[in-house]
């Protein structure tokens, strides 16, 4: 992957994953709060409904209280000014008959005129008693005569109720007393709160009093209440029940109960018990139907109980209310976040844009700096050029191409060296590599030079092109063997040039293998044409271009040697001609030269066998070295020999021949039997004199 791409790939991901993480993050908190608010906003509603509730109840409550305190004022008032009128007629028939009458005449009628008030309205009546006990109106009947006695009278509380009426009228001459008493017109014996009024009557130290039965005045104010109550609404359908704490239901599910029925949950209703002994009410949660519905929901409900009618008044609200609360907000949860996620989306496509551009910009900028790096790259190694570091802009990119322009200079240094080492080497050095084949892929120029060919002619051809006629196929199948073989071969080569001049070369040849397989050949070479010349002239003879004595003297040592370990036959022939002194004498020193020349000519054309050797060993003398047998040695002797007086040099003063003619002494060994040079050679000197005296142009052989 390219690197700018890579580096752009890197940054929009980053940012992209980091403006995803924080936006996702975001989101994530905000619904953890929001998870938490509503456990906040469930305590607080639910709070907030109970408080709602309890004041709901509470109010309904203080109205009962209102209702009841202005009822109980109005009835103090009616019972006060009724006695007050009772005592005032009482007064007034006291008064008219006091003087006239007698005491017990004047109580009577007094009794039966208070007794005989009857009020239509209402259930009211009024009673007398003497302050001491005595019953006078007791129970809506005169009990004057019978002298009742009610000083110990208890009501169902135990009050002593006559006592505690007389109390008031003797210590405050009026007054307000609750207690319980019997309803007089009733069947039943069960008692009945009541309230009195009670006066004192002065005359006969009496009291004169009128009570109301609480229940009797109350029953039309409950009525309004329950009326009232059976309608209140607050939040929708929430209502105010009211129960009895004996079960029985008066506002139930939002309606006024009007035939007496109990409650229909035990459990509910007991529950509301429980709850209403808190004086100041208490909570309770259970689960009810909805108004018009049959479905039960969470209610949780207030209760306090009314101590006075015993009412239980109570309100409730159910808690799904909580849960579509919540669901509403999480309504306004979710659109609020959808917004949000709009906002965040298209705030994330333009930061998206911005960083694409931005990164682009980035990996432009990087690229160019790159492929500016590249090609400068391209350039240094391709043409050696040093990177122009004004066009980078990074430093990192700044050192590297410091760096590489270092190591250009280097290279170009070392090269140029190089470069001048191949050229010394090229111009001195006499190398040429070939295929497997053996046709010559490259050549030095000092190959050209020697050899006098161009490359253009060099290339493609082989290297008998400066072959000598001279070496023998033996010599280069040899070569071919060692090198096929993976062997460096190293030996001297004489070599023919483009003009047909002899050049020498020691040459070096590798075989090269790629991958283990042979491929071609190289071959280094030194001229060593002057060391061969030098080489030539140190053994040959100049006047007949035979091996001279010093040659003799190493070669046949050598030869006898090779002769021993090779198990092979050693001849040495000495030659000599016969009456060249004569001849030199006939024919002048200088023609006896020549006749020297043709006769080494001879000995040379016989002895191109690689194990011949022809020397002149001095003067008119001659030697010849080879491996023929003893046979073929008398045979090569002869025909020497003969041809030596077939060349018809004329000979005058010769005594054997009319031309000129030579003696040869030939000494043939084998191995073992061969003597060391000194004695080989007196043998052979030996023999030679021996064809000498056996009268010259003859063959001694030992
Ligand atoms: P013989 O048949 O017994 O050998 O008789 P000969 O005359 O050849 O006797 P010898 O071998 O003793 O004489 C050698 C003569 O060869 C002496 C000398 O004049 C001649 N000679 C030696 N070296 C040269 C040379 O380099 N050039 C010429 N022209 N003559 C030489
Ligand atoms: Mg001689
Ligand atoms: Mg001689």
């Amino acid at each position: 992957m390219q690197l700018s791409n890579f580096i752009r790939r890197v940054i929009f991901s980053t940012a992209f994953i980091s403006t995803f993480l924080v936006f996702s993050i975001s989101i994530i908190f905000q619904y953890i709060n929001f998870e938490n608010d509503k456990i906040h906003i469930r305590e607080e509603f639910t709070q907030l409904k109970k408080d709602q509730i309890k004041r709901e109840v509470l109010s309904v409550y203080n109205l009962i209280e209102q209702k009841e305190e202005l009822l109980i004022k109005s009835e103090k008032e009616k019972l006060k000014e009724r006695v007050g009128q009772a005592n005032n007629l009482a007064m007034a028939i006291y008064n008219e008959n006091k003087n006239t009458k007698s005491e017990d005449e004047i109580k009577l009628l007094i009794a039966k005129a208070i007794n005989n008030i009857n009020y239509e309205t209402d259930k009211t009546y009024f009673f007398i008693n003497s302050n001491k006990g005595q019953a006078i109106i007791f129970n809506k009947k005169i009990e004057l005569d019978s002298y009742k006695d009610v000083w110990n009278l208890k009501d169902e509380n135990n009050n002593l109720m006559v006592q505690s009426q007389s109390k008031i009228a003797l210590e405050n001459k009026e007054g307000f007393l609750i207690n319980t008493f019997v309803k007089p017109d009733s069947k039943d014996t069960k008692q009945y709160s009541k309230i009195s009024f009670v006066e004192l009557f002065e005359p006969y130290d009496w009291h004169i009093g009128m009570g109301e039965y609480l229940d009797d005045i109350r029953a039309h104010a409950q009525d309004e209440l329950l009326d009232f109550i059976s309608t209140v609404r607050f939040s929708g359908d929430n209502y105010i029940f009211v129960n009895t704490v004996d079960s029985e239901i008066l506002v139930f599910d939002g309606k006024r109960i009007v035939i007496p029925s109990t409650h229909p949950s035990k459990n509910l209703f007991h529950q509301q018990l429980v709850a209403a002994q808190n004086p100041d009410g208490g909570f309770f949660s259970y689960k009810f139907k909805k108004i018009n519905t049959i479905k039960e929901f969470d209610k949780l409900s207030f209760v306090k109980k009314y101590e006075k009618y015993n009412w239980i008044v109570g309100c409730g609200v159910y808690l799904d209310e909580v849960e579509n609360e919540l669901i509403r907000k999480e309504a306004i949860f979710k659109e609020t976040i959808i917004q949000q996620l709009i906002y965040m989306l298209i705030m994330f496509i333009l930061i998206s844009i911005g960083l694409y551009l931005t990164s682009r910009k980035i990996s432009q900028f990087i690229d160019i700096n790159i492929n500016y790096l590249i090609s400068s790259f391209e350039k240094a190694s391709k043409e050696n050029k040093k990177i122009d570091t004004k066009n980078l802009t990074y430093k990192e990119f700044i050192s590297l191409a410091n760096d590489l322009n270092i190591s250009l200079e280097n290279k170009n240094e070392t090269e140029k060296k190089l470069q001048d080492h191949i050229h010394i080497i090229n111009e001195n050095v006499i190398i040429s590599s070939t295929n497997k084949e053996g046709l010559i892929l490259d050549v030095s120029e000092a190959f050209c030079e020697i050899s006098g060919y161009s490359k253009e002619e060099l290339i493609g051809k082989s290297h008998k092109i400066v072959r000598h006629p001279d070496t023998s196929n033996k010599f280069y199948q040899e070569m071919w063997e060692k090198l096929l073989s993976g062997n460096i071969w190293k030996g001297e080569i004489r070599n023919k040039n483009k003009k047909g001049v002899d050049y020498w070369v020691y040459a070096i040849i590798k075989p090269i293998f790629e991958n283990e397989e042979f491929i071609g050949f190289t071959a280094i070479r030194t001229n060593i044409t002057n060391k061969k010349y030098i080489e030539h002239l140190s053994i040959t003879d100049e006047l007949t271009q035979l091996y001279n004595r010093r040659f003799f003297n190493s070669k046949i040592i050598e030869e006898i040697n090779r002769a021993k370990r090779e198990n092979n036959h050693f001849s040495f022939l000495i030659m000599d001609i016969d009456y060249f002194k004569q001849y030199n004498d006939t024919y002048g020193h200088q023609q006896g030269d020549l006749a020297l020349e043709k006769v080494a000519n001879i000995l040379k054309e016989r002895t191109n066998r690689a194990s011949d050797f022809a020397f002149r060993l001095g003067g008119e003398e001659f030697g010849i070295i080879t491996a023929l047998d003893k046979i073929k040695v008398v045979e090569f002797a002869n025909l020497i020999k003969n041809e030596i007086e077939n060349l018809q040099i004329e000979h005058k003063a010769s005594k054997i021949s009319k031309y000129l003619t030579i003696s040869i002494g030939i000494v043939s060994k084998e191995n073992k039997d061969i003597p060391s040079s000194d004695e080989l050679y007196k043998q052979a000197d030996d023999c030679l004199y021996e064809a000498k005296n056996l009268g010259r142009n003859s063959i001694f052989i030992l």
